[in-house]
């Protein structure tokens, strides 16, 4: 009996499709819905603010961090947020850490139960300002 084999060269590695972007911190690329798009608007007082981009469709400049505390301190220490951003000084992180924490929380409670991205993510209903 032979066996059909189909030649299957599958040196394809976890390389994803799509879009690919760089992940502030740690450097490495990796696909664009894995990465949270990270802005910088300026808040009530006129202070810098980084805020996640989640949707991402903010305008303006954007950086890329993976939702991981551990990239977020890095993209800290190298100040990567400033240069990818274009803004020199002092950058409120605290909107985006609480992001960044929560979204691990959420990561590590789904075990490997990885979402898909099916669904649009929670809308909320409050219409602002
Ligand atoms: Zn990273």
């Amino acid at each position: 009996m032979p066996v059909r084999r189909s030649p299957q060269h599958t040196s394809v590695s976890a390389v994803p499709a799509g879009p690919v972007r760089t992940c502030v911190g740690c450097r490495a690329r990796d696909s664009r819905s894995s990465l949270l798009r990270v802005v910088l608007v300026i808040d009530a007082t006129g202070s810098p603010v980084l805020v996640p981009d989640e949707a991402a469709r903010l305008p303006g400049r954007g950086a890329w961090l993976h939702p991981d505390p551990d990239c977020l301190a890095l993209a800290q220490r190298r100040k990567a947020f400033g240069r990818a951003l274009r803004h020199a000084g002092p950058l409120d992180v605290t909107v985006l850490a609480t992001t960044v924490l929560a979204e691990a929380v959420a990561r590590a409670q789904d075990g490997q139960v990885a979402r898909r991205s099916g669904t649009p993510g929670p809308k909320s209903n409050k219409e602002a300002g």
